[in-house]
């Protein structure tokens, strides 16, 4: 068989302990015998971020800017411990943070389902794909404890100098506490069309959610900009792919994906996203199963797996003792990106490709073949624990038999 021919490289950015020995496997495995791979390679590893003081974060986000389809590996997210143990000269930023603000991008997170692992809502036979809103809110909030006796006032100073005022709360009567919180007309919009573009991109039904009946004013522009945006710039194509922009309050929103069967995504301000997504990840059975894509309102992927670096695993192997680690949301991540790219070069082939891995993936998990992680958690009646190199190798025969 004649080797796929890549147009355009993807940008490939590794990374860290367990998902990097993975990260290698999957591309000897499962790419190279295959796909002539074409990448533009970024190590993000810790290690060479501390050499080359993060501007390796930077080169590769300017790159998925310039390529358009990126595919990242998980990485370390420096804390004291690990100053120490990388003897690193300063505490980087998550590389994720980075590359999202570079991209100005919106996570996209959404489970893997196969048989054997039922959600703990069974009704959910579909993904729900969750979009976190990751700007502002109370993750950029300021906060103040008041004493009795004292009056808060927001208070604005306008571009003009005067001020505008409104009172919070007098607090006659009790200490208490108070916040102050923004957000941006532009990071909003960025939000909106991130989701609108992705719900196209994937011919999935888009819904939204705030507050607005009792935040009249903060919830209602998120409302408000959705809205425009929608049908402005969005409305005819929805039509055309036969997808629904969905808008509701957020409490009828949680009730209605509750009793819903998934497949749609959910679009979430901050703290919704923060706290619906775990929820999302807990219910579907786990975090090893949730892939990741970074999208940019004008169309820029990131690929990756929504976990991390699997460090226990990493030590086991360091040690020289098998390990059992679960490596579909990083094939996915790579699989994602090479359709990504076949799309975007009218390469099909390679579209073709990733579709049949992620089929011989699930046919292989379905078939009883699966990690320690899943091996807990599967109710097949013939299952076999393997470890990790072996399930990859597992993965390519069902492969092969696809091609
Ligand atoms: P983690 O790497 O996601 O692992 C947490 C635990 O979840 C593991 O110890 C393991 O449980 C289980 N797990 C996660 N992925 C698995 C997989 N593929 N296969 C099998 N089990 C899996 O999170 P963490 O331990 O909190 O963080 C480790 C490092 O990852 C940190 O340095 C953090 O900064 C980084 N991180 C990076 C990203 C990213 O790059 N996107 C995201 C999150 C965290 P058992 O040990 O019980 O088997
Ligand atoms: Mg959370």
């Amino acid at each position: 068989m004649d080797k796929i021919i890549m147009k355009t490289p993807l940008v490939e950015m590794d990374g860290d302990e367990m998902t990097r020995i993975i990260w290698k496997m999957i591309k000897d495995i499962l790419l190279l015998p295959y796909i002539d791979l074409k990448t533009e390679y970024y190590d993000l590893g810790l290690e060479y971020r501390n050499e080359t003081n993060d501007q390796v974060t930077i080169d590769s986000a300017e790159a998925t800017k310039k390529y358009g389809v990126a595919v990242k590996c998980a990485t370390i997210t420096p804390n004291a411990a690990r100053m120490t143990e990388y003897n690193l000269k300063e505490m980087w930023k998550s590389p994720n943070g980075t590359i999202r603000a570079l991209l100005d991008g919106t996570v996209f997170r959404s489970p893997i389902l196969v048989k054997g692992i039922t959600p703990y809502i069974p009704s959910w036979t579909k993904p729900i794909c969750i979009a976190r809103h990751a700007y502002g809110d109370v993750y950029k909030n300021t906060e103040m404890v008041v004493e009795k006796g004292s009056k808060a006032e927001l208070c604005v100073t306008n571009a003009d100098g005067s001020e505008s005022r409104d009172l919070i709360f007098d607090f006659k009567n009790s200490d208490g506490i108070i916040q102050g919180m923004h957000n941006l007309d532009s990071s909003i919009s960025s939000f909106a069309r991130a989701c609108f573009n992705y719900a196209l991109d994937q011919k999935l039904d888009l819904w939204f959610a705030t507050k607005d009946t009792i935040s009249k004013k903060y919830d209602h522009t998120f409302k408000d900009i959705f809205a425009e945006i929608f049908e402005n710039e969005y409305k005819e194509k929805f039509d055309e792919a036969g997808i629904e922009y969905f808008y509701t309050l957020i409490d009828d929103a949680v009730a209605r994906v509750i009793r819903s069967n998934g497949g749609y995504i959910w679009a979430c301000k901050n703290y919704d996203g923060d706290v619906m997504s775990d929820m999302i990840a807990t219910a579907f059975g786990s975090l090893a199963m949730m892939t990741s894509v970074l999208v940019s309102p004008d169309g820029i992927y990131e690929y990756e797996a929504a976990h991390g670096t699997v460090q226990r695993h990493y030590y086991k192997h360091l040690k020289g003792e098998e390990t059992s680690t679960n490596s579909v949301a990083t094939l996915f991540a790579w699989t994602g990106a090479l359709r990504k790219r076949g799309e975007l070069d009218d390469t099909p082939e390679l579209c073709t490709f990733a579709d049949k891995l992620e089929k011989a993936t699930i046919d292989t998990i379905e078939s009883g073949i699966m990690t320690g992680d899943l091996y807990l958690l599967s109710t097949l009646e013939n299952k076999t624990k393997v470890n990790t190199e072996d399930f990859l190798k597992a993965v390519n025969e069902k492969l092969k038999e696809l091609l």
